[in-house]
């Protein structure tokens, strides 16, 4: 059983704030400060250029690679760290669609985020005539897959609504059809329980810096299935995914396996903040996490429909197909948003009329689930909303 007690005295949440934008951004795990200052000040200033070595730096993207390995059902030596999430979406598009040539559909949907569509479209650009964007409404993914489709290419749980694809299933389907799948685990990572090994997905990416807590612009993940590792072009052929990087040799040759997913030289200040952060995970179990997610979700839904009338869910009533947050909508929302985060109360807007709301077990509660719909009501009830302040866009909502 995971002791959420534990979890959430590792986590430092400023007074006076209920956080419900893990989703977006996870909160610091005190854990975190110490460990980026002791790589700063004892690796950094004492090792010099030799901690490269003596300090792991080297190695650090695939040992941190194989902690996130375990959180997302992928066996050790799978997973690499690095760069962004849309970048890792790149490269793992590209080499799925390297890996299925007689083909040029990618196969995506109306809910993914935006990034991903867009480095599609720049892929596709690039590529010409050889490969092409289908984009089908979600519920239509399942009937689109035929064999016109060389690559799948769907983000798990919808960045608005929390709407979750049946990974397992479309996976197979995607199979049956002779199409591979890149699967963006960015919502999902830390939030629900993936099982990519045993779904048999061919590549996953996902960021760090939402579920997982590893700070702003934490490094990314990809996960290359093992049958894939060592065939898989690299459409970004850096000197850190070369075979042997020091040889400086003047011609690419692919390092094996997953190692090719490497570009650049790593952040290793991220590594560290992140490889920080990853020590609250340790002896949680992603079915623990989930079933408390779902809880904190119900209990949210309930309260809400119950005492904000004015709300509309815009999240699946069913837990099972809801990842872990909570979204509704009102015309609004931007103003209602903007007057909660003003009262302590710290969820996100997306355009154009969500409210988001994020469940995060490891450091929120149902007392606090409580307190934010008491506020949430008080907000509505009173219209505290409507103010001109508060309908002011900011750069980022
Ligand atoms: C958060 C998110 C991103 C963001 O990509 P970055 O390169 O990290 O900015 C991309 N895709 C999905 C599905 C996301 O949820």
């Amino acid at each position: 059983m995971t002791d959420f007690s534990r979890t959430r005295s590792l986590f430092t949440i400023p007074e006076g704030v209920i956080y419900l934008d893990g989703n977006s951004l996870g909160a610091l795990s005190s854990a975190v400060s110490a460990r980026v200052s002791r790589m700063i000040e004892a690796e950094w200033g004492g090792e010099l250029i030799r901690g490269w070595n003596s300090a792991g730096w080297m190695v650090q993207p695939r040992r941190v690679g194989d902690r996130v390995a375990r959180l997302i059902g992928a066996a050790p030596g799978t997973v690499v760290m690095g760069d962004t999430l849309s970048i890792k979406v790149y490269q793992a598009l590209a080499a799925a669609l390297s890996l299925n040539p007689s083909r040029r559909v990618i196969l995506s949907d109306s809910g993914n985020f935006p990034s991903d569509l867009y480095m599609a479209q720049g892929l596709v650009r690039m590529l010409g005539d050889r490969a092409a964007l289908k984009v089908v409404e979600p519920e239509q993914v399942e009937a689109a897959i035929d064999d016109s489709v060389a690559v799948l290419m769907l983000t798990e749980v919808d960045y608005r609504t929390g709407r979750m694809h049946d990974m397992a299933a479309l996976t197979k389907k995607a199979h049956a059809a002779g199409a591979l799948t890149v699967w963006d685990l960015a919502h999902s990572a830390g939030a629900v329980p993936v099982d990519l090994a045993g779904c048999d997905a061919d590549f996953a990416v996902g960021c760090t810096y939402k579920y997982l807590n590893g700070g702003p612009g934490a490094p990314a993940f990809i996960y290359v299935a093992p049958r894939h590792a060592d065939v898989a072009p690299p459409a970004l052929s850096g000197w850190m995914g070369h075979e042997a990087p020091f040889a400086f040799d003047l011609d690419y040759r692919p390092g094996g396996g997953i190692e090719r997913m490497r570009i650049g030289t790593p952040p290793i200040i991220a590594l560290a903040a992140l490889d920080a952060a990853l020590d609250a995970w340790d002896g949680v179990s992603m079915q623990d996490v989930r079933k408390a997610s779902v809880a904190l979700s119900e209990l949210f839904i309930a309260e809400v429909e119950q005492r904000c009338p004015s709300l509309t869910l815009a999240s699946p009533r069913e837990s099972s197909r809801r990842g872990s947050q909570v979204s509704f909508r009102h015309a609004d929302g931007y103003a209602i948003m903007r007057a909660l985060i003003a009262r302590g109360v710290i969820g996100d807007f997306r355009a154009p009329d969500a409210l988001r709301f994020g469940f995060t077990p490891l450091y929120i509660g149902e007392a606090e689930v409580r307190a934010a719909v008491d506020i949430l009501e008080k907000v509505l009830v009173e219209k505290l909303w409507d103010k001109p302040e508060y309908r002011q866009k900011e750069l980022v909502t």
